[in-house]
């Protein structure tokens, strides 16, 4: 029988859930809708030194944010709850014992010190230092120490560790729906912690057997985890729950835009976009990295970009809204190599995105802001400013920031345009041109560009010479949006303002 398809999402909060991280998410998320299944959000706590207040309420904002749900997991709860591991703790010590009772797992006892004692001896004689089927023999623990001795050692509470008992000569193969067939030796694998007499198992027991207990079907993560994955399968077969193992996806890392390398926490900031989803203050340090969302990235191009991170559609269409990539999502398209972060494409993406949303929309969402930079303009205004300079703008805030002038008098004006363009002749004209503005029966761009052409070709004069002086006389800036709805949206009076005191303030080039 088919299995329901089950996947997770499935993050230690060890600080900032990175823009890979999300990526993750996003593509188990998208792999659940498609194939109509479940999406787990599990915390991987297990590692009490590297917890980070915060970081899991940071991983569930994220989500609501960009529009992520999930089906079961921490803060709504579900048929395998608790999703957070470090209340799961009682759960996972039973099948360490059975991994020891079946002679695949044993204790051991080293201290620190032994370890790396026996760390700089195999490295002086140039072997691998692991802890594996050889030097395992040479230290402390239940495979070399008599049965009274452990049985004594753990009734005295001694520290231990359960390691996972690998032979010495085997292939461990697995097939990877991304990268194909896997092959390990486990000579070249370790006999990793499972599990610490403090309580805890570690990542890898933690992870086979809440994947397992869960009815997770597919693990789809990073690539950074495929080297666990032997070990894994290692466990599922030894754990007996090799006909339930999920199938394998390990997604290829983000690397930074010119590939050299994985994108890393410092890059974003140092390259200038965000890696993290939110802002982010660091609680140790109070260092604060951006975020997509206060960067003002729409969450729908943020989706929409990640999608294309390490995979691509069946044709070359690139504006997928979430439900086209659950029709179309597929892991047999995402890629092998590495994807490389672009730029210009995230802001190409939010460019698309905010074209589409509605323009009262981002009015009211910009109107705080033109408040609180002292200008009086209206809801109504701002819309019609919105609707001037949104195709020039890849993000709303940038709206503001480049139209300053359509909310107040420019001081300064352009000199690359009045010091080749301000010529004799073009205060006259833009005189002339106040007289015919004032006698238009309707003041709108239509009627201004076409008493602008006809005033340029009375007087004899080149209209395209012309336009940039009166953009500047007007705005200050070289470029803009649409000249005559420029001047329809500012009204006649403030353009009639601004024009005068444009022909009086700046000088002409002789
Ligand atoms: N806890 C691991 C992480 O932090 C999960 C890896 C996995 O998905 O198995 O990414």
């Amino acid at each position: 029988m088919e299995r329901r398809v089950r996947v997770r999402f499935a993050p230690s909060p060890t600080g900032a859930l990175h823009i890979g991280g999300v990526r993750t998410a996003l593509y188990n998320y998208l792999f659940a809708k498609k194939n109509g299944g479940d999406f787990l959000l599990r915390i991987e706590d297990t590692d009490q030194n590297r917890f980070v207040p915060g970081a899991e309420d940071y991983i569930v904002e994220t989500f609501k944010w960009l529009g992520i749900t999930y089906d079961e997991g921490v803060g709504i709860g579900g048929p395998h709850a608790p999703y957070r591991q470090s209340e799961r703790q009682p759960i996972y010590k039973q099948y360490a014992d059975q991994l020891i009772a079946n002679d695949f797992a044993y204790y051991a006892f080293d201290t620190t010190e032994e370890l790396n004692e026996m760390r700089t001896k195999l490295e002086a004689s140039k072997m691998p230092s692991k802890y594996d089927a050889a030097s395992r023999m040479t230290m402390k623990n239940s495979l070399t120490l008599s049965k009274d001795e452990v049985n004594e050692r753990l009734a005295n509470n001694e520290p231990y560790v359960i390691r996972l008992k690998l032979p010495r000569k085997e292939e461990v193969r697995f097939h990877d729906i991304i990268r194909g067939w896997v092959v390990v030796q486990t000579a070249q694998m370790d006999d990793k912690v499972l599990y610490k007499s403090d309580g805890m198992p570690t990542y890898h027991l933690a992870n086979v057997v809440d994947d397992y207990l869960m009815k997770i079907t597919h693990v789809i993560r990073g690539e950074e985890w495929l080297p666990s994955a032997p070990l894994h399968v290692m466990l599922y077969r030894y754990l007996g729950w090799e006909d339930v193992m999920p199938q394998f996806a390990h997604l290829p890392l983000l690397l930074k835009p010119e590939g050299n390398g994985k994108l890393s926490k410092r890059d974003g900031d140092k390259l200038g976009f965000p890696v993290f989803p939110l802002e982010w203050k660091d609680p140790a340090t109070g260092e604060v990295s951006s975020g997509y969302r206060e960067s003002g990235y729409l969450p729908a191009a943020v989706i929409n970009m990640l999608s294309f991170l390490g995979w691509h559609p069946s044709d070359n269409r690139e504006m997928f809204s979430v439900e086209d990539l659950f029709a179309e999502f597929t892991l047999e398209r995402v890629s092998k190599n590495g994807a490389k972060f672009d730029l210009n494409k995230a802001l190409w993406f939010n460019h698309q995105y905010l074209q589409l949303q509605n323009n009262a929309e981002i009015a009211t969402e910009l109107l705080p802001k033109v408040t609180a930079k002292g200008y009086s303009a209206d809801l109504a205004y701002i819309e019609k400013v919105v609707g001037l300079m949104k195709e020039k703008v890849n993000f709303a805030k940038e709206i503001l920031e480049k139209g300053t002038y359509l909310f107040e008098a420019p001081t300064n004006y352009d000199e690359g345009v009045t010091s080749k363009k301000w010529k004799r002749g073009v205060p006259e004209f833009l005189a002339a041109y106040l007289g015919k503005i004032n006698a238009l029966s309707s003041y709108e761009a239509i009627e201004l560009e076409n008493s602008f052409k006809n005033l340029a070709i009375e007087l004899a004069q080149n209209p395209g010479q012309l336009m940039q002086p009166l953009r500047v006389a007007v705005s200050g800036e070289a470029g803009g949006p649409p000249i005559f709805e420029m001047l329809e949206l500012l009204g006649k009076e403030e353009v009639y303002k601004r024009i005068s005191k444009a022909v009086e303030k700046i000088t002409v080039i002789s």
